[in-house]
């Protein structure tokens, strides 16, 4: 199996976890690698989010956010990546003097020369104000097909509950903006439950599902998509070990399942390393690998013609290696 000519689909990538470590260590007079990257147990999601504070401290400028999605772009097409979508809170972007329309101005910068289609996925914070997490769905509502294809919620899960977010997915729904949310990385019912009441289609993480008999049946019923990023799973704590990952009891269950990094830099992975630990640890086939970019495809938000291109390379690639 050659997983790095697999065409593989990437949906869910944060970009301020993403940020080259060359790129964040110019200019620096000591290595920076220990603050970015996460070690392969962290204490608990909180601890992997705080990995994220100089990444985000370097994208304030313009330069650097362009700067940045482009060098992300071209490390998916590397891996052959034929399809991706990169997530970011333009509200963290805003720390320094930018304005939401620069942020975005610069991120549209930065995926202009991309060879693959790349959407953008504008994330709401647990935790910021109601005010700020608004202002990102009417950016998402200004820029939607024109660059951006949804709106998510992140953050920490525990502290800040999934149900307090209802009337912002109210509102993203009254204006036809897509959405997925993380849910389900950590065990909370309560917080698959309002993820899946609010009308969530994709789960960002959702693995505790597997615990829940319920609410599985209602995920596999509504063939909602659990975007699963198991090497982050495994240093944010929420799975012990990397051979305890529920991911092959849910593909038996039924689920769609697609596969992610997460963070490539705070994760220090990238999609192929993750399927090769599929493949090295679950004994994942081919079969297994292609389902998970058919799976994304059908959940991507994408129009029809669009996901029929990029089946349609998935197939061209079936065949070639039929041959
Ligand atoms: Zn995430």
């Amino acid at each position: 199996m050659n997983l790095k000519e697999l065409p593989k689909v990437e949906l869910h990538v944060h970009l301020d976890g993403s940020v080259r470590i060359r790129t964040l260590q110019e200019g620096q007079d000591r290595n920076i690698r220990n603050d970015v990257v996460a070690p392969d147990q962290c204490a608990d999601l909180k601890d992997y989010l705080n990995r994220f504070s100089l990444p985000v401290a370097y994208l304030q400028t313009k330069e650097h956010i362009t700067r940045v999605t482009k060098e992300l772009i071209e490390d998916l097409e590397r891996e052959n990546v034929i399809y991706a979508e990169i997530r970011f809170s333009p509200i963290k972007l805003m720390e320094g003097n930018l304005t939401i329309d620069e942020v975005m101005e610069a991120v549209l910068e930065g995926r202009k020369n991309a060879n693959m289609t790349v959407q953008f996925i504008l994330c709401m914070m647990r935790g910021d104000s109601l005010e700020h997490n608004y202002a990102v769905i009417d950016c998402a509502k200004k820029h939607l097909d024109k660059g951006v294809c949804a709106i998510d919620l992140a953050g920490d899960e525990a502290g800040y509950p999934t149900r307090d977010y209802r009337e912002l997915f109210t509102y993203a729904k009254a204006n036809h903006v897509p959405f997925t949310i993380h849910a389900g990385e950590v065990d909370i019912e309560d917080s698959i439950e309002s993820a899946l009441s609010f009308g969530a289609k994709r789960l960002g993480h959702g693995i505790q599902v597997c615990h829940y008999p319920k609410l599985l049946d209602f995920v596999k019923q509504n063939q909602v998509l659990l975007e699963i990023c198991p090497t982050s799973n495994v240093q944010t704590h929420v799975v012990k070990r990397y051979e305890d990952h529920p991911i092959k009891r849910l593909m038996q269950s039924g689920c769609k399942i697609s596969i992610s990094t997460d963070n490539r830099t705070v994760s220090n992975i990238t999609l192929t390393e993750e399927y090769q630990k599929l493949v090295n640890v679950f004994q994942m086939t081919e079969v297994d690998l292609l389902s998970f970019q058919k799976n994304a495809i059908e959940a991507a938000f994408l129009n029809s013609l669009q996901k029929e291109t990029l089946y349609q390379k998935i197939a061209r690639y079936e065949d070639y290696i039929k041959e």
